[in-house]
């Protein structure tokens, strides 16, 4: 096997073994990245020069043994972070924007032995569902480079599915590591909100935001997970949970597990294939031992209203601080005033702009109670139907899409299309609970379909396990797309 189609399990135990060096594996993947980037565009920057002299760095450093990802190849959202590597956020107004420090989940790979390959494309500020609203370029979906790879999280997902890297970052808010793990044929886990630092994360809505990994395998997934999780005491909203090892109860299969199917999430407008590939996939469960029966979520309803109301109030706050002053691009005006507008104008483009004016719409005085508020109250109920389901069973099944990977350009017109593409994912986040996209099949016209499994919070342990057993007994993550 070409060493570029490795993911980070297999790397770490073939590093080990002795069955590649860390400098063959390096100059494979940027051989990769050569190769497929012109299609692909996944990423914003690459760290060539730096990813050099960090394999010095690793090999004379005798830390080897000790690390868990020693000179494992890896790539990083560009909302991520990295101290002396360019953040943009793929925006205009972070485009020459060095952070001066590490995030807590880049300090984790760094101490545990990693090399940053480069920064991956986003939707700007990790704003929508399909990476077209980067402020640079679209990212290309490397089963089809007609469609869209999914967003945010757009320049990871493809970046893992073209064999650029063996694993990535992602961010996710809305869905912004499913969705585009779902589009892209690979995995995605959202973890449990306060499971992992957000510390050096570019922040969009702070209630809701959570990093996690994008991969090849479920083990893999858990892998990261082990390295990026626990509590940080930089980040407020760090959950005081011990770290563990997730990859060890991975192989106890799903037998006598309780898995519900809400009835909320197979509705009108889910796509026929999806929808078969999904039942399938439960049916595949059960047969390995689950138990299958229906559940009830049933705010689910409410869900792209409520969320769009409380990201973008968030969004409108957190924004608050591009000002041409503390960071990146500043435009030259008459006065003080003037330069703000100037820059926050030419700073942002169309669908950041739109957020900041709904949210600020939501949060002002004589509107708040009516927008943000009732959305508050709404996300209370949301989280509730979880809370409820999950008395009766261990873990939810559902889509994680609704349609496969929808063609460039189809949605970027009309907002209101794209917002409610984010049906299946954005409930969870609204919740706080886990949830992670795997591999369940292909539509006859070859894409990929994801399938999304939901857990308690801080059960990721089960959702991993479940994942691992379909995945184990399908294969479907075993697929590449030709390049
Ligand atoms: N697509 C959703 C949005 O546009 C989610 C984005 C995200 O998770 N960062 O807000």
């Amino acid at each position: 096997m070409e060493p570029f189609r490795l993911g980070v399990s297999d790397a770490v135990d073939l590093l080990r073994r002795g069955g590649i060096s860390a400098a063959e594996l390096l100059e494979a993947l940027f051989r990769r990245i050569d190769a497929v980037e012109p299609v692909v565009r996944a990423f914003v920057t690459v760290t060539r020069d730096e990813a050099s002299a960090r394999l010095g760095e690793l090999e004379s450093s005798g830390e080897g043994p000790h690390q868990a990802l020693h000179a494992i190849p890896l790539a990083v959202k560009d909302n991520i972070c990295t101290a002396g590597v360019k953040t943009t956020c793929s925006s205009r107004i972070l485009r020459n924007f060095v952070p001066p420090y590490e995030s807590t989940v880049t300090a984790r790979l760094l101490r545990e032995g990693y090399i940053l390959l480069g920064k991956t494309n986003l939707d700007e500020f990790a704003m929508g569902s399909s990476t077209e609203n980067s402020g640079f370029f679209p990212t290309r979906n490397p089963w089809d480079p007609e469609r869209v790879p999914g967003g945010s999280s757009g320049g990871s997902a493809a970046a893992v599915a073209a064999d650029e890297c063996l694993a990535a970052l992602g961010s996710d808010t809305g869905g912004s590591i499913r969705q585009p793990a779902s589009f892209c044929g690979v995995v995605g886990l959202k973890p449990t909100y306060g499971r992992v630092s957000r510390y050096g994360l570019v922040a969009f809505a702070s209630s809701l935001d959570q990093i996690g990994p994008i991969t090849k395998s479920v083990r893999d997934a858990a892998l990261l997970l082990n390295v990026i999780s626990g509590h940080d005491p930089l980040d407020s909203t760090s959950a005081p949970v011990d770290r563990q090892d997730f990859t060890r109860s991975l192989d106890r299969g799903v037998k006598g597990l309780r898995i519900g199917v809400p009835k909320e999430y197979f509705v009108e407008g889910l796509d026929r294939e999806v929808e078969q590939a999904v039942r399938d996939a439960i049916g595949e469960l059960e047969r390995l031992g689950a138990e299958v029966s229906e559940v009830s979520l049933p705010h689910t309803g409410y869900a792209v209203a409520t969320y769009y109301i409380l990201a973008t109030s968030e969004a409108s706050s957190n924004l608050a601080r591009y000002d041409g002053v503390k960071y990146g691009f500043r435009a030259e005006g008459a006065d003080l005033i003037e330069m703000y507008m100037e820059t926050r104008a030419e700073g942002f483009g169309p669908e950041v702009k739109r957020r900041i004016m709904l949210g600020t719409y939501a949060l002002s005085a004589g509107y708040y109670e009516a927008y943000y508020r009732k959305a508050q109250q709404v996300r209370t109920l949301i989280k509730e139907d979880f809370e409820r389901a999950f008395e009766r069973v261990d873990l939810i099944v559902t889509p994680t899409t609704p349609t496969p990977a929808f063609r460039l350009g189809e949605k970027v017109s009309d907002p209101l299309q794209m917002y409610l593409s984010d049906i299946f994912t954005i409930s969870v986040n609204l919740a706080g609970v886990p949830g992670i996209s795997i591999p369940c099949g292909f539509s006859t016209e070859g894409l990929p379909i994801g399938m999304q499994l939901i857990g308690r919070h801080f059960d990721e342990e089960t959702l991993l396990r479940a994942a691992h057993a379909y995945e184990a007994a399908t294969g479907w993550h075993g697929r590449r797309p030709v390049l």
